[in-house]
This record gives structure tokens, sequence and C-alpha cells, in this order.
């Protein structure tokens, strides 16, 4: 198919509007695919110039994006780029590494875009953004796929979460449809998106749902990491299926040496642990993801420590439709008992409580509880896995807000958080747009509105006179803040109408917070 063919694709669904239109169209160019334009035709529809699963990258920096904008309109040549030939030459940038490489990447993406006519090249830039701006994401591309190979969303929807990759998903469906998809299982070296929780306060509940007894588990506050081995290899995934393989080298000699099993898919937490075997803070864990220089020095500066909690394979068999407890026990036959969460089972409510009590005391975030009989479902959240975190809360006063955009247009929704300093003053510890309904949105606008001192067109400086009941999970050391502080995963609980802003949580009191999370935690 013709690049040409791709480009006016593109400026039908600029032109759609309707989401059931969109997915039509989408659909009609799918089919139009021939067998080996698959991959980089739907890789394109997705704005990227590589299926996800491909590691390559284009590597083309700023400026020679700004002078390609500079190249003549005129194409040389009257042969029309086709698709392949376009995904050929994405290749052939991504392959221009390494020093003094600069020009000849610059001269194979010019050799690129000279094949293309005005209309073409407008929408190649734009996958040069990796954003086609088409209004269609990654969820109706699922759907036209499903459409394109009459294949049923469920099913089309499972193969999707095995296989990571809606590139991979169409060269499957597309020439075998719903027969071939059904085929789609678990795949060592292919991570897969991580099973999540609800959050629920209430253990009463959980036994309801989880008939009677529950799972509860340590909840840990690291990183969770997906790991997979074969023979020799092994390979890691975060949360968000980014490779981390060597950042976290130990672990990975870790799976090789210490677990059995000629291959594998665990599912697990890294916590960094200091001397006195209490976890850092989560801040201290981060530096180590993002580390990729310096690593063994790292390693021994910021032990990490391996908790896992879930086997989905082992030696060739997919272990994802068997309950829980069939897979903690394998998990726990390969482990010999170690690395894994602390665990208990139990449907009494005092007991859960005691056990939430100790994995606090330890410096850990709370309890997870899992249905004993349940199966694991990739990228699924619900009732089948709770989360028990008990909140630490503070009482912040509303110093200004963000104005809005995209669904939240019109108001003002991104609020700057603050604590009474000793001075009289307010002291900024962070800014949150969640734990509102769109009703206490409007209401909220209209408020600060009222209340405005200054605007310069995007922030709105109020007087400090709304308290809210704020949520969070770490507090943390921030240079960005003149409080010094900033709270992590902070969230609006309640607006607190009975409270006047002298009444609010002190800097001192967030200090003395700060100090205390370090009874349980370790410190540099
Ligand atoms: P949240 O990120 O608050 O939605 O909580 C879910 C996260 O808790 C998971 O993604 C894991 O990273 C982490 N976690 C810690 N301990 C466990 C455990 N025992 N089982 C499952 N997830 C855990």
């Amino acid at each position: 198919m013709d690049f040409a063919a791709f480009a006016a694709l593109c400026y039908e669904l600029e032109k759609t509007p309707g989401r059931l239109a969109k997915i039509a169209a989408a659909a009609e160019y799918l089919k139009r695919l021939d067998r080996d334009e698959i991959r980089p035709g739907v890789a394109f529809l997705s704005g990227r110039p590589f299926p996800v699963s491909d590691p390559r990258t284009l590597d083309v920096g700023p400026g020679a994006l700004a002078e390609a904008y500079e190249l003549p309109e005129t194409r040389n040549g009257d042969k029309p780029l086709t698709i392949l030939e376009a995904a050929e030459d994405f290749g052939k940038i991504a392959e221009a590494a390494g020093k003094g490489s600069r020009r000849e990447k610059f001269a194979r993406l010019r050799a690129l875009i000279e094949k293309t006519a005005p209309a073409e090249r407008r929408i190649l830039f734009r996958i040069l953004h990796n954003e086609l701006r088409v209004g269609l994401h990654d969820g109706l591309i699922l759907e036209a796929i499903a459409k394109a190979s009459a294949a049923d969303l469920k099913t089309t929807r499972r193969a999707a979460l095995f296989l990571s990759d809606l590139a991979e998903v169409a060269a499957i469906a597309l020439p075998g449809g719903a027969a071939a998809l059904e085929h789609v299982d678990i795949k060592l070296f292919v991570p897969l998106l991580p099973m999540l929780s609800e959050l629920s306060e209430d253990f009463a509940e959980i036994f309801k749902a989880h008939g009677g007894a529950t799972a509860l588990e340590y909840k840990y506050d690291g990183a969770r990491i997906q790991m997979h081995k074969q023979d020799g290899r092994v390979r890691i995934w975060s949360r968000r299926l980014t490779e981390v393989t060597d950042s976290i080298p130990e672990i990975g000699a870790l799976a090789r040496s210490e677990i059995a099993g000629d291959s594998f898919i665990l599912d697990g937490e890294v916590v960094a642990i200091g001397k006195d075997g209490r976890p850092f803070p989560f801040q201290e864990l981060m530096r180590r993801f993002r580390r990729i220089h310096c690593i063994e020095a790292a390693a021994g500066e910021i032990p990490l420590r391996l908790y896992l909690f879930d086997c989905l394979y082992l030696d060739g068999v997919s272990l994802i439709d068997e309950p829980y407890e069939q897979r903690w026990a394998k998990l726990a036959e390969i482990t010999k008992g170690n690395h894994l969460a602390e665990r208990r089972i139990t449907g009494a409510a005092a007991e859960a409580q005691s056990f939430l009590a100790e994995s606090l005391a330890a410096g850990h975030e709370g309890l997870m509880a899992k249905s004993p009989a349940s199966p694991y479902m990739p990228g699924n959240r619900g009732k089948l896995w709770f989360k028990i975190k008990p909140a630490e809360t503070l009482d912040c006063v509303i110093v200004a807000a963000d104005r809005g955009s995209g669904r939240r247009r019109g108001w003002l929704s991104n609020y700057h958080l603050a604590v009474a300093d000793a001075v009289g003053g307010f002291a900024p510890v962070g800014k949150t747009f969640k734990g509102l309904t769109d009703k206490q949105f409007g209401a909220m606008t209209e408020r600060l509105s009222a209340l405005k001192t200054g605007d310069d067109g995007y922030t709105v400086t109020v007087t400090p006179e709304v308290v809210v009941e704020v949520a969070y999970n770490e507090i943390q050391k921030s240079p960005q803040y003149s409080s010094g502080f900033a709270l992590r995963f902070a969230r609006i609980k309640r607006i607190r109408e009975d409270k006047d802003p002298r009444q609010a949580s002190t800097l001192a009191e967030l200090q003395a917070l700060y100090e205390k999370q370090f009874t349980a935690k370790s410190r540099r």
C-alpha cells in the first residue's frame, strides 16, 4: 500500500468525529494491508515509527527535526513511497547510531522526507513526533482490529493483554481471524500487563468478596517487576513494561542462581533496603531504577530486596488460569520459600488487623488481599485483589489553582496546596487535581474565582481561604517547593468547611511527620 493511502486515511479520521465511524474507517484500512505491511501499518496508525515491542528508536533530536521542516516541499522522483519502504527507511535512521552518526542519521531522514509529497509529509512528521493527532487511541485501534478480522472484542482484548503490542495482535488476527487469536497465550520474554487491585478499607467487604477467607500479603512500597527466565537468560520489566534488566543486575543474578525451574515468569516487588533492614522511602528506590551508569556502585549503596508474590508460567506451562493458591504453591516450591511476600490466610477481622499493624510497623505500606480462587487477570483492576493502605492526611490551604484543559477546560482544577508556616504565611507542599467530583470542581472554580488575587493566564492565585483534607502516601524532601517538602500522590479527601486557614496543618507538623516516617523506614 502507498503511504499516500495511509495519509488519506489520517485526514479522513481527522474529519470524522464519531467513534464508530473512526473504527470503521480504520478497519477498512487494516483489511487492505498485505501481510508484511500489517506490523508497520498498525505502528503508523498508533503514531509510532516502530511497533511497541520493537526496541528500535529513531533518536532524531529536535535540532534535526527543525532542520527537516526547512527542506524544500518538492518530491524527489515520482515513484510513490510505500508503507514498507517508509518502515525500512525508519529502520535505517534508527540503525545510524554511535559517535559521529548525527550527519548520517539526518541524511537518511532527509532521503525519506524527500520521497513524500506535501500531504504525505505532514503525516510523516506526525509519526516523527510520535503523535498522529487523529483521535484514534489504542482502544479504538483494538476495536478496528477486531472488526477487520471478524473476531469478538473479548478474544481480541485477551490477545492484546498477552502480546502487549497491537501490531502483533493485528499480525495474528488479520490473516487468522478469531480462531488464531484464541491460541494466543502467555509467552516468555513478552511482558504482560500486571494484575491490579481495588482500594478497600473494610475487611468484612473483602472476606465477603473472597468467599469467607482471603490471602493477605504485605504490601511493599517498592517497584513492581515481572521477571522472565529461560535457561540462563533473564529479562525484567517494570509495571509500565519498560525493560529494567540492566538497572538491577543483582535481581537477575538472583533469578538465575536461587530460583529453580528452567523457565518461568514471576511477579513481584523490589524494595530498597537500608542497613538496618528497613525499607528506604520510595524516592531512594527510583534513583536505582533510573540509574544507567555506575550501576555497581549504586548496587552497594542502595541494596535491593525482592519479594515475589506470583508465578504466571513455569517450565513451558501457563499458570494464569490456575487459582491463586496453586500458583502460590508453585512459587513456594521453586523459591524454597525464600524471597516471598509475607503472607497469611484468614477470615477473621481481628487477625487481619493485627497482620496489617505488623506490616505497617515493619515500614511497609499496608496489605494486599487476594481471592484464593482467583485466576491471574493481566491488566485487571477489580475485587479479586484489594489493597489496604491507611493513608495519612494533612489539612492544606489552597493558595492557587491552574486552569484545566481537555475534559477539565473551564475549571480551575489543579490546586496548589500549602501548610501554615511559622510567620503567618503559607508554605507550598504540592499540587493535586485528584479527589473532587465534577460538581465539586464547578463549585470550587466559582469559589476560587471570587478569591482571585492574581492571574497569569494559566495560574490563578487566591486568598488562602479554602481548607482541604489531603491524603498522601509519603512526604518527600523537595527542592521544588519553598517548604522543602512535597506530598507524594496527594489527593483531596474532603473539603474542610469546618476549618479556617489558621487551623490548617503547620510546617512544623509536616516536618515532624517527615521525621516520623523514619521510625519505620530506613534513612541514608
Ligand atoms: P497501587 O500502586 O497503590 O495501586 O498498589 C498496587 C501495587 O502494589 C502493585 O502494582 C505492586 O507494585 C505493589 N505491591 C506491593 N506488594 C504487593 C503484593 N504483595 N502483591 C501485589 N502487589 C504488591
